[in-house]
Parts: structure tokens; sequence; C-alpha cells
């Protein structure tokens, strides 16, 4: 495959850090950007050798111009409900002005262009599992607010810049993903459960623990986003594990892991939290011809590591 210059926004946070160490494999160059504001650049310390690699601290919402590139990774948010309601108004900035800054460079150089989206842009969804073709439920004004609708803007500024501009973009929306460099205190919930079994602390279920959620391992995840960049597919394609949990059996999943003997305890439910999330990934399957391979025991079993250093060095 040739080689290319890509950039990666949100390179020192979980997931774009991934995407940096999977595009470097297969012999790209790559200029990662981040502010740094829940980004972590021990995520990429281990890139610091690597002559394929750049790292440009910048804030996104900001224009900037790093010279050519061929294709642009938009991955530069706040995504923790956590670090989102504290980051609120830069969530939203991130969201729309970054989103627009990084669409201009890759319209300028003629780039390709994929922006990660979310399962979020679904809402509280009434329709189960989540299509790519419904349109959500999402509350424009809740404390989710800020992070919703800052995607739901990126997509329709993306999808713009492709009608109006022929930019050739892609969008993935993202389920709940798990795994090594999974920040400890982005208050997440297999980081939570994983650290608190750690630490034989009680693990904090929110609600009753009915409400469901769909986990990916990270290595599938960006093994469909790489396909998807891959593909000529412009509409919205969902990148997740249809294998449902509740969160109370997500609990009993990370103490039989850990085979830690902490307590279960029952917490209030965040507000607008979604009763139910699993991705239809009918369209991943016929489009990309992927599928995740790694299923909740297995991801975690391969993230143990990880958050026993997290503990270790907390
Ligand atoms: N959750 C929980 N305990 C925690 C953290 C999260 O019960 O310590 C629940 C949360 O209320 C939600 C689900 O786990 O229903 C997933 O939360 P997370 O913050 O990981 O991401 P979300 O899918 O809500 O964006």
């Amino acid at each position: 495959m040739a080689s290319h210059t890509i950039l990666v926004t949100g390179a020192a946070g979980f997931l774009g850090s991934h995407l940096c160490d999977a595009l470097l494999a297969e012999g790209h160059t790559v200029l990662g950007v981040d502010n740094l504001s829940t980004g972590n650049t021990a995520n990429i310390d281990h890139l610091s050798a690597e002559p394929r690699f750049r790292f440009l601290e910048q804030d996104i919402t900001r224009a900037f111009d790093p010279g050519r590139v061929d294709y642009v990774f938009n991955f530069a948010s706040p995504a923790s409900p956590v670090d989102y309601t504290r980051l609120g108004i830069e969530t939203l900035l991130v969201g729309s002005a970054g989103t627009i800054n990084t669409l201009d460079l890759a319209r300028k150089y003629n780039a390709g262009y994929l922006h990660a989206s979310t399962s979020e842009c679904y809402g509280d969804p009434e329709v189960h599992p989540q299509v790519e073709t419904y349109w959500g439920n999402v509350n424009p004004i809740g404390p989710r607010s800020v992070y919703d609708e800052a995607k739901r803007f990126s997509e329709a500024a993306v999808m713009a810049y492709h009608r109006y501009h022929g930019l050739n973009t892609r969008l993935v929306r993202i389920f709940n993903t798990y795994g090594p460099r999974l920040q400890a205190s982005d208050g997440r919930v297999i980081s939570n459960f994983m650290i608190q079994a750690l630490r034989e602390e009680p693990l904090t279920i929110y609600g009753d623990g009915s409400q469901t959620r769909s986990f990916c391992y990270v290595s599938d995840l960006i093994d469909g986003i790489l396909r998807l960049s891959r593909s000529n597919e412009h509409l919205p394609v969902n990148i997740g594990n249809p294998d449902e949990w509740t969160i109370l059996e997500c609990a009993r999943e990370v103490l039989a892991v850990t085979g830690s003997r902490s307590e279960i305890v029952l917490m209030p439910l965040p507000p607008d939290d979604p009763a139910r999330r699993r991705p239809d990934i009918t369209r991943a399957r016929t489009l990309l011809g992927w599928e995740p391979k790694i299923a909740l025991r297995e991801g975690l079993e391969r993230s143990l590591e990880y958050f026993r250093s997290s503990v270790a060095f907390a």
C-alpha cells in the first residue's frame, strides 16, 4: 500500500494513539496533533524515537496548517461523560470550530477525511439495535448535549463539505470501546470497574445496573476504522461490538477477570443516561467485511495488565 502523510487529531488520546500505532505499522508518516486537554503524552511516548511520527501540541479550534497531508483522521474531543461535562464549552468548540478547521485543511490539500462520530448521536434510542438510518433521540439542552450536539454538528459539517466541496469524507459512529490506554480517571464504566476491582473497592453501579452497553475491544475498532478509511462510503457506518451487556453483568465480568472480592454498590443514575445501546453492524459487515473478533471476557483479560499498572502508579 502507498505510504501517505496522515494527520491524526486527538493523537494523545485513547483511540487516537492506537490509530497512530496502526497507521505507522502500515508504513505511513503520521503527524499527531493534540492540545493535551484530556490526552496524555504517556500514550505516545513510545513513538518518540519513531522517525515517521511527529507530535504537534495544537488546539484545533484555532486554524493551523502543518503542511501537505494526504488524509485527516479527526479524533479530537473530550470523550467520557465525566470529561465532557467538566469541559463542556471546550467540547462544543472542538466539535464545531475544530471540525471546520480540519475540514478546511483537508480541502486545501485535497486530502481524505474521516471523522470520529459516536453512538451518542442516537441519544437515548427508541430504535434497538441502532441502525445508521435512525435519527436519534437526543436532549439538545441536557448535560450530555455539549457532546452529543457537537458530534451531530460535526456530522452535518462533514456531509456539507462532501456535498458542497466534493471532499472525500467518511463518518464512523463509534460505540463504547475499551482496552489499554483507556484513561484510568475518566470515569467510564470499564475503567472505573477495573480500577475499583483491582483496589478491592466497591464497584459503583449507577442506577439499578439494568441499562445496557455493547463493548468493543480497541483493536477490533481500529481495524474497522481503517477499513472504512479505505472504502468509498460517505454515509455514517456503525463500528462497535453488538454483544450487549447490562452494567450489572459487566460488573460481574470484571470481578471474574480480576478475581476481586469487591462488593457492588448502587449510586444515582446520571441524567439522560441512555437506557440501552447496541449497534446494528449490518452496514459494516456488508460494506467493509468487518466484524469484531474479541469477546468482552477476552478483551478485559487483555486489558488487565494495563489497569494493574495504572493502579500501581496512581
Ligand atoms: N456507569 C456505572 N458506573 C460507573 C461508570 C458508569 O454504572 O462507575 C454506567 C453509566 O451510568 C452508563 C454506563 O455505565 O449507563 C456507561 O457509562 P460510560 O461513562 O462508560 O459511557 P457512556 O456509554 O454513558 O457514554
